[in-house]
């Protein structure tokens, strides 16, 4: 008796907590929802920046009625390290992730999704940007996870635009059970370069960085629209934040990622939810408070030790703990630039990368006037935590090689293997590498070099004077003597080529570039070395079969070659370069019946003919002794190019 007793109380607490299956939910369970807008500063969102005209009305609205923080900063301004900080509330330091390539989210690591998931959750993903796919690990936990990877289909390169990924977030969200409580996070990839906003969203005294800002924030507006029709009067919890910011020009920054200036650091963070009182704070916040703040809401359990506790929505105590903040990446470079390490405390900021800067944030926001004095207790504490956030370091995982393949060839240039890392590592392991107002000038240079096409003067003019300034520099090395080797110039690449190892290399095109110029002059071993590596590291990629069917050819095994070929021509038959390489080998094998059908496939490919493949499908019909096509061909040549000599 006493025991039904006992039960009937608990019975009756229990309902009158939560009376139905639903009300459990309703309580102790409520859907979130995640944004994270790609590239977005925080200065850029109105009710943060205080400005007059607003570029974010609808991100606005929201921030007035929940909690807004004027001072978070991102741990790395990066995409897919900083995602991993969010996810799983781990500094990238003890995640051993520090660029978007080519380690991986340890499945090892619970991220709150998974947590999420145990407890009953919905999980569901729509990204933007093929740095999130599920190849990096990042979406695990989920159970429906829509990437650009299977719908690549955008003129954003690398991802596709906000309308494209809401639909498919909304159309997820429509199939998920309302009695179940839902996760649902959307990354919007818009702010990220290029900038190409829709028409109609460029105001006047905008950036087009500000377009997209726009266009992003109008999008944000309708999904949330949606999701509050979802919920109805159900609990729900809207984080709103971006992973870093973007410079756009200040100290010489474009993009992210070099530096470690509040331009690409400082990022907006919102939170709305039930029993969340409005408040503006001003005490410092990380990302990776985030994934503590949401399970503490959704009253799960972290599984991690993580780097900060909760962040207590309901009272005002300020979290008056410093944000480190790293960027690995400039060393991954290969342009002899030093990795960076930053701390924000109080109204302070040091930037050590690898000099020391003091920046006092309350009179000099936009850090312009380094103080120089006192740096010393700031500087211990960043060095010591860095090292205390390393010891933590877990094995890595790395990419398979066909994602950082993509990854790489979409113009992420991180594309070194990772260092291997223990507590004892020095914090800058290279101290005399140039800092970044010296980097600025390399950066710049290479970065518009990259908007030049190969075949111009100016890049290779740039590309020579970067050399002359600094001749150890493995990335201009790389890149010189890709250039040369495009101009047919193969001793003077060799020369360069020798100087790197190319065990360093991950990027098809210069596996490609190595191979040639080696077989053109003669190094057998060395054009086969680069192409075996190539097919290693990049399996998905024409080039690498490229390149192995050169080596191949140089090497006599010409069967071997033809079927290399091949390969590359499979993987993608629109591929004029495959095609034109497939004819190649099969000329040399004297198949001119094979080689004048791959060189018409090749002029097949596009409106107006290259000259290289015509002239290639003249030489072919002169094998064959088809006299008229070859003279068609190589009129056609000549109408393409006047110079052209040998047509
Ligand atoms: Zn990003």
């Amino acid at each position: 008796m006493k025991n039904i007793l006992f039960y009937f109380i608990l019975l009756t607490l229990f309902l009158t907590n939560c009376s139905t299956r639903q009300e459990i939910n309703k309580q102790c369970s409520p859907n979130v929802l995640l944004v994270t807008i790609d590239t977005l500063r925080a200065d850029r969102v109105g009710y943060i920046s205080g400005s007059a005209v607003s570029k974010t009305p609808n991100i606005d609205l929201l921030a007035s009625k929940g909690v807004v923080f004027k001072r978070a900063y991102s741990a790395v301004p990066l995409t897919l390290p900083s995602h991993s900080s969010i996810f799983t509330g781990l500094h990238p330091l003890q995640l051993g992730i520090h660029q978007n390539v080519p380690v991986t989210l340890s499945p090892d690591i619970p991220t709150f999704t998974t947590i999420l998931r145990k407890k009953g959750y919905q999980t569901i993903a729509a990204i933007s940007a093929e740095v999130l796919s599920s190849k990096t690990g990042i979406n695990q936990g989920f159970i429906e996870y829509d990437d650009p990877y299977k719908i690549y289909n955008s003129h954003k390169k690398g991802g596709r635009i906000a309308e494209k990924t809401i639909s498919a977030a909304l159309k997820l969200l429509k199939k998920q059970d309302e009695n179940k409580p839902v996760f649902l996070w959307v990354h919007l990839y818009d702010p990220h370069d290029p900038y190409t906003p829709p028409k109609g969203y460029r105001q006047e005294g905008d950036s087009l960085y500000d377009a997209e800002v726009r266009y992003t924030d109008d999008c944000v507006g309708r999904l949330i629209k949606s999701w509050k029709k979802f919920c109805g009067d159900k609990n729900n919890l809207i984080v709103i934040t971006a992973d870093h910011g973007e410079g756009l020009g200040e100290h010489g920054e474009k993009f992210h990622g070099h530096f470690l200036f509040d331009t690409t650091l400082h990022v907006p963070l919102i939170i709305t939810g039930n029993k969340i009182p409005s408040a503006v704070r001003d005490d410092i916040v990380c990302l990776y408070d985030i994934c503590p703040t949401i399970l503490k809401y959704c009253d799960a359990k972290n599984e991690n030790e993580t780097e900060s506790p909760a962040i207590d929505l309901l009272s005002k105590n300020k979290r008056e703990v410093p944000v480190t903040s790293e960027t690995e990446y400039p060393e991954t470079l290969n342009m002899n630039i030093s990795r960076g390490y930053a701390i924000h405390l109080g109204d302070e900021k040091l930037i050590c990368q690898p000099k020391p800067e003091k920046f006092n944030l309350l009179n000099d926001p936009k850090e312009l006037r380094p103080v120089f004095t006192n740096t010393t207790v700031l500087k211990n504490l960043l060095y010591e935590t860095v090292k205390e956030l390393r010891e933590a370091h877990p094995k890595q995982n790395l990419m398979d090689s066909e994602t950082i393949s993509m990854i790489t060839s979409l113009g992420y240039l991180g594309s070194m293997a990772p260092e291997k890392i223990t507590a004892d590592s020095p914090v800058f392991p290279h101290p005399n590498w140039k800092s970044p107002m010296q980097a600025i000038n390399f950066i710049n240079q290479a970065e518009r070099m990259f908007r030049l096409p190969e075949d111009s003067d100016e890049r290779l003019a740039m590309m020579e004077n970067c050399y002359k300034i600094d001749p150890e520099n493995k990335f201009v090395i790389k890149g010189l003597g890709s250039l040369l080797c495009k101009r047919g110039k193969y001793a003077e690449a060799v020369k360069l080529f020798d100087k790197i190892n190319p065990e360093s290399v991950w990027m098809a095109k210069i596996f490609y570039d190595m191979t040639l110029s080696y077989a053109k002059q003669g190094r057998k071993s060395n054009a086969f070395v680069c192409a075996e590596l190539a097919v290693k590291r990049c399996p998905g990629m024409p080039l690498a079969y490229q390149a192995m069917a050169i080596a191949n050819l140089v090497k006599g095994k010409f069967e071997t070659a033809k079927s290399n070929a091949w390969i590359a021509v499979s993987i993608s038959p629109d591929n004029k370069s495959s095609w034109n390489n497939f004819g190649l080998i099969n000329n040399v094998m004297k198949n001119y019946g094979e080689a004048y059908k791959a060189f018409s496939a090749s002029m097949a490919l596009t409106d107006t003919n290259d000259q290289k493949s015509v002239m290639k499908f003249g030489r072919t019909c002169m094998f064959m002794k088809k006299y008229d096509e070859a003279e068609w061909a190589f009129k056609k040549a000549i109408e393409l190019n006047p110079n052209n000599e040998k047509a």
